[in-house]
């Protein structure tokens, strides 16, 4: 890395970040909701040490990955900033031990198994893993996440768990072609949110949004966008 090619990265990175608060601002008016309550992960995967550390000297300190070793690689690279690390890939069995060593957050939990397993393997020495249940809201029985009607026997089974405090719940659906369509299917998200908090767990994290659709979920309701693309760039799959 030469200093100029540094130098450059950060400016269209801060840029860029800038876009994106600016469009959750505009996406709050719209809403009348208050733009503190939606929060921004940076979605850096693929993007190296270099774009994490651009982006955080541009303000930003939340940071979410899908690959994890790829993700524990560059913790280590970057291990002198103070970063809160999001685990938003698929997690296996053979993976939990990682997470629960390596990231404050898991937006990804589907299954009790995978959870009891970062709750007895998370470090005595750290906070509760934050954790998210992902929720399959557009069907799709192939997709990842528990179906909405299983959704609150998991959040309670979750919650017991002694080192894992349950935020919220996240949801990655599919694309669709139209604002009103996007944000049906966000709202199927908000309304098990409700149903859940309503039930009396202390929940208040709802993980939704992308680059594509962050306007969308915002509107529905959602307290936590995850946007790549429009913070680094696009992303060439290849390296990871
Ligand atoms: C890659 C990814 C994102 C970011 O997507 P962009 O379209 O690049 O903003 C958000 N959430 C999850 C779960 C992802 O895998």
């Amino acid at each position: 890395m030469v200093w100029y090619a540094y130098a450059t990265i950060m400016t269209v990175i801060a840029t860029q970040l800038q876009a994106v608060h600016a469009r959750i601002a505009a996406a709050c008016h719209a809403a009348g909701r208050d733009p503190a309550d939606v929060s921004l992960l940076a979605v850096s995967k693929t993007f190296g040490p270099d774009a994490v550390r651009a982006a955080h000297a541009a303000g930003q300190t939340a940071f979410g990955e899908n690959y994890i070793q790829e993700a524990v690689d560059k913790m280590a690279a970057l291990a002198d900033l103070s970063l809160q690390w999001h685990c938003i890939g698929p997690i296996q069995s053979n993976k939990t031990r990682l997470v629960a060593e390596h990231f404050a957050w898991a937006q990804t939990v589907d299954r009790l198994k995978i959870a009891q397993r970062l709750s007895e393997q998370r470090p005595p020495g750290l906070p509760p893993l934050q954790v998210c249940l992902q929720v399959n809201v557009d069907g799709g029985a192939t997709k990842s996440g528990v179906a909405p009607g299983d959704v609150l026997a998991l959040a309670r089974a979750v919650a017991a768990l002694p080192r894992l405090q349950l935020r919220g719940l996240m949801c990655i659906p599919d694309p669709v072609a139209d604002f009103a369509g996007m944000q049906e299917v966000f709202l199927r998200a908000k309304a098990v949110y409700e149903d859940l908090r309503a039930a009396g767990l202390p929940l208040d994290t709802l993980s939704m949004g992308m680059t594509s659709d962050l306007e969308a979920a915002i509107h529905a309701g959602s307290t936590l966008v995850r946007v790549g693309t429009a913070i680094f760039g696009g992303r060439s799959y290849a390296q990871g």
